[in-house]
């Protein structure tokens, strides 16, 4: 039997990148420990912050819910709220969002639902037919990203939030860092780490509490916890880029057990030296809505004008 380092109790788990074995309780407690230890490494939150946390039903997103609501009872000044976003996908989101409403109330966290159909007149689906229609070659996953961007803003003006939590792990914010060096896109790899400061006045600081834990860990996590989660993968998730750069990154992981560790150190570090010299795009006013702009229009109501909305 392999044995707890920690306690000498049966381990449940072999942490392969650091050798060490530990028992239930001690591996969700190392978990626990390691969303604190990010928050305080990058300065994530204040005491006093307005937290929504956007969840989608999925098991990272609801082990993220369970372990900052832990920590948020020790701040009484802080509050953490749940958004999460409906994109109006058939046979997918309604399962999400009944699970995400039942964890939020056992936890008696609020829960806000933002719809795109509410929002912008469409959903993703409708989006999808019409960019048919119209002869464009549908791009779900890009369109969703937009609008699901503009969604948690106006969320954030809402309902008055300074921080966003996200439940990406270190295998996502990994594979983001490399997704984006391979789009040749450099403004995006420096905002691609575990907290994004907007350049738009207003916006909320985006962080990921979980940047430190391996997507394997955050499974384990959410099984031994038996929450109920949401086990299909969303229908629009087809053969990106995104997948290769993530089956690259788990065959080296695969060989070398903590190379994700050092590739996002390696990636924070060169991210920092560049936003000294990259230059941040100048910010206007979207002539439609009037949120922060790059352009003439914002993403979303670029988006939307295409659709004819
Ligand atoms: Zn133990
Ligand atoms: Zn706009």
């Amino acid at each position: 039997m392999l044995k707890c380092q920690r306690c000498g109790e049966e381990a449940v788990y072999k942490r392969i990148y650091s050798g060490e074995a530990l028992c239930r309780r001690h591996f969700l407690k190392s978990i626990d420990d390691r969303v604190r230890l990010a928050i305080k490494r990058y300065k994530m939150f204040s005491p006093d912050d307005r937290i929504g946390l956007a969840l989608s039903g999925g098991k990272d997103s609801l082990t993220l819910l369970y372990i900052l609501s832990k920590i948020e009872r020790a701040f009484p000044e802080a509050k953490l709220i749940a958004i999460t976003v409906d994109e109006g996908i058939k046979g997918y989101r309604r399962a999400a969002l009944r699970i995400a409403s039942e964890a939020c109330e056992k936890l008696k966290i609020p829960h806000h639902i933002y719809g795109f159909k509410k929002l912008f007149g469409l959903t993703l689906d409708e989006l999808v037919r019409i960019a048919f229609e119209i002869g464009l070659k549908p791009r779900p996953c890009i369109y969703c990203g937009i609008l699901r961007r503009k969604a948690l803003n106006i969320a954030s003006e809402e309902l008055k939030l300074s921080k966003i939590a996200t439940a990406h792990n270190l295998d996502d914010v990994v594979q983001t860092y490399m997704l984006n060096l391979a789009h040749g896109d450099i403004y995006r790899f420096i905002t691609s780490g575990p907290v994004t400061e907007s350049k738009f006045t207003g916006v909320p600081t985006r962080v990921k509490p979980m940047v430190l834990i391996p997507e394997r860990e955050v499974s384990l996590y959410a099984a031994l916890m038996g929450f109920k989660f949401q086990p299909t993968q969303c229908p629009y998730t087809g053969s990106s880029l995104r997948s290769d750069v993530r089956v690259l990154i788990n065959r080296l992981e695969s060989k070398h057990p903590s190379i994700m560790f050092t590739l996002l150190k390696s990636f924070e570090e060169i991210a920092n030296n560049l936003k000294q010299s990259v230059e941040s795009p100048k910010v206007r006013k979207c002539s439609v809505c009037g949120s922060p702009a790059t352009g003439d229009l914002c993403k979303a109501c670029e988006l939307l004008a295409k659709f004819k909305v």
